[in-house]
């Protein structure tokens, strides 16, 4: 059992794929909170190039040396998730004015639904700002290599999912 003490954050989303955006947010999180749920987000409306199990894993094999950092994923009311996991914050990244008209949005729902529960933002790191995993699907689905935007070992696999000739990493 967690102690009230413990400072648990989780980021949610699609991380279709994980970027190296996303990658740099768990890392400066993982400095800040006690432990740091990454949960991919089930949605069942939306269609995914990576299914969410295949996103559990990809995001757990890179992120395994980062301490404190446990990947899941999860449906239904986010809410309803925090309080089974004793989660007292939310982590969002803001890379330009329209994240941050849409998700100011999102935190103030949250907080009228669950009061204590509080989103945190943490701004882009400049060399990601641009950096989207829409980007990235984009890119590879015009057949182009993806490996500066991603953390090393998905874009093989992304360029597999467009039948792309994969290219070696080593
Ligand atoms: P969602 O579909 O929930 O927006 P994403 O996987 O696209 O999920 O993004 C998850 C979170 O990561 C969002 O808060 C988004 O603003 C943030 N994010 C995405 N890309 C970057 C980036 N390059 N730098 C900082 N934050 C980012």
């Amino acid at each position: 059992m967690k102690t009230t003490k413990e400072k648990a954050v989780l980021y949610p989303g699609s991380f279709d794929p994980l970027t190296l955006g996303h990658l740099d947010l768990i890392r400066r999180a993982a400095r800040i909170f006690d432990k740091v749920y990454v949960g991919v987000l089930v949605n069942p409306h939306k269609k995914s190039l990576f299914s969410v199990e295949e996103r559990v894993i990809i995001i757990r094999n890179i992120t395994k040396d980062i301490p404190r950092v446990e990947v899941v994923s999860f449906g239904g009311l986010l809410v309803d998730f925090c309080r089974q996991l004793g989660i007292s914050h939310i982590l969002r990244g803001l890379r330009d004015s329209a994240d941050f008209e849409a998700e100011i949005k999102v935190a103030q729902g949250l907080t009228v639904l669950e009061p204590g529960l509080d989103t945190v933002f943490l701004g882009t790191d400049l060399r990601y700002a641009y950096l989207s995993s829409s980007m990235v699907r984009e890119v590879a689905s015009g057949g182009g290599d993806v490996s500066a935007f991603v953390p090393e070992g998905i874009a093989p696999l992304v360029a597999e999912k467009y039948g792309n000739s994969p290219k070696a990493e080593q």
